[in-house]
């Protein structure tokens, strides 16, 4: 089935913003991108969208749709252990399945409102997120989280749910060791072999606190000294004081192309060079490092480097779900760095930045001719249209197409 879009303007981005320019879309692809005069000329069903700027979708590139419920019932904390410590003891005692099933809904409901087309979920109940996610129709790579907790047989789970989602074109399925400090060493060497073995990629959380730095270099810190007395087993680390967290990878060999490295707001300089050197893809979580009192990651490395993506995080380490409210700290936070074409940048690490971290940049993330129609437009209410896109709150959302059908046209 054919379809033409006409939007006043068109914001690809590799060609940068297009004026009176129009798409044909064939199926779930973009066949054709052209003046509209042109494409107007053939009879296809036509959605007129005027004075509006159309994009490729936002994506979500970190997000823990299961833990809308921590929310209510977390004491605003001071700082990033504090904070674990409390999740841990709030995950003990829950009748789990009820409540995160709300979660998810919810989660769901106020991420994809503001034109979010695909999510980069961290599910730690075994697949108990993915019947919603399946009927939400937002295209998912779904991280099958691991820690010490629920690492007897995960490469048995994980196999079991891919069989599972096997004919759902909308989600791909990877691991997520859930960091260095919750697992053994020797189950990070599962990871790996897993990975490799099965050609999926990894994710974690890394270099996310002050903590974590002093931990895994052999110094005092709160994770022995706290949070690992809560729990029944403290995770075997090999620990090194040359290694920062990065390094640890790197030793356990775990650093390549298909690693995704999410936070990253304690990087030394070595760290940069090697995740500069590997190509490392980076996601970017700003509003969850001031949440837990720490410091926001080198926005000026990050905004010109060429893999990085954006998340917000669960709503357990954020104030809402709102990826347009996540693209707007980054601006707001980013203007006095003084980085060229600042919006644009913001733009692309949202979209094609996303898609590289979750291994999708070759089929989509930008409007290119065979790419997989995932689309949204926004109404323009101001002088920039870029501005419509970051300064709204996604209010201004006129369409939304995943993998060519329309989810929301007003
Ligand atoms: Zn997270």
């Amino acid at each position: 089935m054919y379809r033409i879009i006409n939007s006043k303007y068109i914001w690809c981005p590799k060609n940068g913003i297009l004026k009176d320019y129009s798409i044909l879309i064939k199926s779930n692809k973009i066949h054709k991108i052209d003046h509209y005069k042109n494409l107007n000329k053939l009879k296809y069903k036509k959605i007129n969208l005027k004075n509006s700027i159309l994009m490729p979708g936002l994506i979500n590139s970190h997000i823990h749709l299961e833990l809308n419920w921590v929310k209510k019932k977390l004491n605003y904390s001071s700082d990033f252990t504090d904070w674990l410590s409390q999740i841990i003891d709030l995950k003990k005692g829950f009748d789990k399945n009820q409540l995160i099933k709300e979660s998810v809904k919810e989660a769901i409901r106020e991420c994809s409102k503001c034109g979010v087309t695909t999510i980069g979920e961290i599910g730690s109940y075994n697949g108990l997120d993915i019947s919603t996610i399946k009927k939400s129709g937002l295209r998912c790579s779904y991280f099958y989280e691991i820690a010490n907790s629920n690492s007897l047989s995960f490469e048995k789970n994980i196999l079991k749910i891919r069989k599972k989602i096997s004919n759902n074109k909308l989600i791909n399925l990877k691991v997520f060791p859930h960091s260095i400090y919750s697992l053994d060493t020797n189950i990070w060497k599962r990871c790996k072999k897993f990975s490799i073995k099965n050609n999926v990629g990894i994710c974690t959380h890394l270099s996310e606190s002050r903590e974590e730095i002093k931990f895994i270099k052999g110094k005092k810190n709160k994770f022995d000294n706290m949070i690992f007395n809560k729990l029944g087993n403290p995770p075997k680390v090999k620990r090194k004081s040359t290694f920062t967290p990065l390094k640890y990878l790197e030793d356990l060999g775990i650093i390549n192309n298909n690693l995704t490295l999410v936070h990253m707001n304690n990087l030394s300089k070595q760290d940069k060079n090697i995740i500069k050197k590997n190509q490392l893809r980076v996601v970017l979580c700003p509003r969850s490092n001031l949440f837990l009192n720490e410091k926001l990651p080198d926005l000026k490395f990050f905004l010109d480097y060429h893999s990085t993506g954006l998340g917000t995080d669960g709503l357990s380490s954020n104030k809402d779900l709102n990826f347009v409210n996540e693209m707007n700290f980054l601006y707001l936070n980013s203007k006095k760095l003084n980085v060229k074409n600042l919006k644009e940048k913001i733009l692309s690490i949202s979209t094609i930045g996303g898609a590289k971290c979750l291994g999708l940049d070759k089929k989509l993330g930008s409007i290119e001719e065979n790419k997989i129609a995932d689309l949204i437009a926004f109404e323009i209410k101001d002088q920039n249209p870029i501005d419509s896109i970051i300064f709204r709150e996604g209010k201004n959302i006129k369409l939304k197409i995943i993998d060519g059908k329309i989810i929301k046209f007003q």
